[in-house]
């Protein structure tokens, strides 16, 4: 059974990089028919919050990346750490050390001086035939692992191929603190020997703690998961993917008008592929996933990219969906959505010349909210040569048909009927109507809205500007 985790530090918002790695992991156990577990390391105290805790709640949430298991929180689990950390000592692979901070860094410094890598000296770790001094009275000790002072240890990590670290590279790490609290290695070991982890698929910032890790679980004789370990994620620019290239918190995305299944989508690929294949669903990519078709070099973010499947997949949302989120968008925006043109309708003529979510609200706003033109575009449109027609049109507009074909039929003849283009006319009845050049095509747009609408909004204007229609 193949159980993976995703295990998160709450210290901020669920980071792009981060949802990447959930949702490997996820797609691995789907795959396989295995477990997805959610561990929250919160074990930093003072960086840990409930919020940033909520954010990646939230953010696995909306991307629908849902866990078997969990979430466990690591601050739960230290009475069972404490008992981990007890049986070690019990067994000799774990030693209390009384060296005190201020010790350790004059240690730490004449080694700097000598040129070596500092590194504790073993001078409380117990060996066969040591004299180990009295421990100093009122020093809290801390717990140091008995790391393996021979040989090598090595991994082949699924994604990077084998790794090898000497074992004389690594020092005896501490595992608790002065004050009893058990530091962050330890407790993913513990974790994933308690979670029965399989597969480790996580960033590979983590790649110097897996020799620590490997060398505890086996100390605990606990199996060893096989490790994938991810390449970084860099911006456009090919530096590390930070708030300078823009959005890299997941619930800025939904903000920003994303779909989760274009952000899934794109995070599939960010570092992994199926052949040519760009556009697929979760369902499709939890078919094809696997760890050999990871990229062991660093992926590229692309927003260009996202966009482009953001508007790919806005095309293909099934209408009552679509309407469904911009409702809910208008309305955070205060906007009252009266009896106004159907939402559905609007977002339908729309959908294909945005590329977000809000890109969409900001147009289907237009029809729910009086426009007010900009003078210059008035200027622009409303010439004195485009008021006569446009007074016509609207003089016709109670007894046409409410149908495009009608409506361009009738902008059309009006236009002809002083001489100009439909486009001519066509341009002012935008302005007016929406305030704004850029529109679908006038016929469609003027029906989406109500007859009495179109009719005011063109009345307000048209007899401000000239109260009759001259007759041609
Ligand atoms: N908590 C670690 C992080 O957020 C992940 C640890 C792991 O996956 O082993 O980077």
């Amino acid at each position: 059974m193949i159980r993976t985790r995703f295990a998160p530090s709450p210290t901020g918002f669920l980071h792009i990089g981060g949802a990447r790695t959930a949702l490997f992991s996820w797609a691995y156990a789907r795959r396989h028919g295995g477990r997805f577990i959610l561990r929250v390391e919160d074990t930093d105290l003072a960086r840990s919050t409930p919020e940033a805790v909520q954010a990646i709640l939230d953010g696995m949430h909306w991307l629908g990346l849902d866990y078997d298991e969990g979430p466990f929180y690591q601050t739960q689990r230290m009475d069972r750490y404490r008992a981990v950390i007890a049986e070690m000592l019990a067994t000799g692979s774990a030693y209390h050390c009384y060296m005190a901070p201020e010790e350790l860094e004059r240690l730490r410094d004449t080694q700097r001086a000598r040129g070596e890598k500092p590194r504790y000296n073993g001078f409380w770790r117990p060996e066969p035939g040591k004299t180990l001094p009295t421990p100093p009275i009122g020093v809290q000790p801390v717990v140091r692992f008995r790391n393996p002072d021979k040989g090598t240890v090595a991994w082949d990590d699924l994604v990077k191929g084998r790794i090898e670290i000497a074992n004389s590279e690594l020092d005896d790490l501490v595992i608790a603190r002065a004050d009893g609290t058990p530091t962050y290695n330890f407790c993913v070991v513990v974790d994933d020997r308690d979670m029965g982890i399989t597969h480790v698929i996580r960033g590979d910032d983590h790649v110097n703690n897996t020799p620590r890790q490997i060398n505890i679980l086996r100390a605990l004789a606990a199996p060893v998961p096989l490790y994938a370990h991810l390449s970084m994620i860099l911006g456009d620019d090919g530096q590390k993917l930070s708030k300078r290239h823009g959005a890299v918190s997941v619930m800025q995305y939904e903000e920003d008008g994303y779909l989760p299944e274009a952000v899934l989508n794109y995070l599939a690929r960010l570092g992994w592929s199926h052949g040519d294949d760009e556009v697929f669903s979760m369902q499709q990519f939890c078919e094809w996933f696997d760890l050999d078709h990871i990229t062991p070099s660093a992926a590229q973010f692309n927003s260009e990219k996202l966009n482009w499947l953001n508007a790919h997949y806005l095309r293909r949302t099934d209408p009552d969906r679509l309407a469904s989120l911009v409702r809910q968008r208008l309305e955070a925006r205060g906007v009252t959505l009266g009896n106004a043109p159907s939402l559905e309708g609007i977002v339908g003529l729309y959908r294909e010349r945005v590329v977000s979510l809000n890109g969409l609200a900001d147009a289907a706003e237009l029809f729910y909210v009086e426009p007010h033109p900009r003078a210059e575009l008035l200027a622009k449109h409303l010439t004195p040569e485009v008021l006569p027609p446009l007074s016509d049109f609207l003089a016709r507009l109670p007894d046409v048909a409410w149908e495009a074909k009608a409506i361009a039929a009738l902008i059309k003849e009006s236009a002809a009927r002083y001489g100009l283009k439909m486009a001519k006319l066509a341009m002012p009845i935008r302005v007016l109507l929406t305030g704004q050049e850029q529109t679908p095509s006038v016929d469609a747009l003027v029906v989406s809205f109500t007859r009495q609408t179109v009719l005011a909004r063109l009345a307000a204007r048209c007899s401000a500007e000239l109260p009759a229609a001259e007759q041609p």
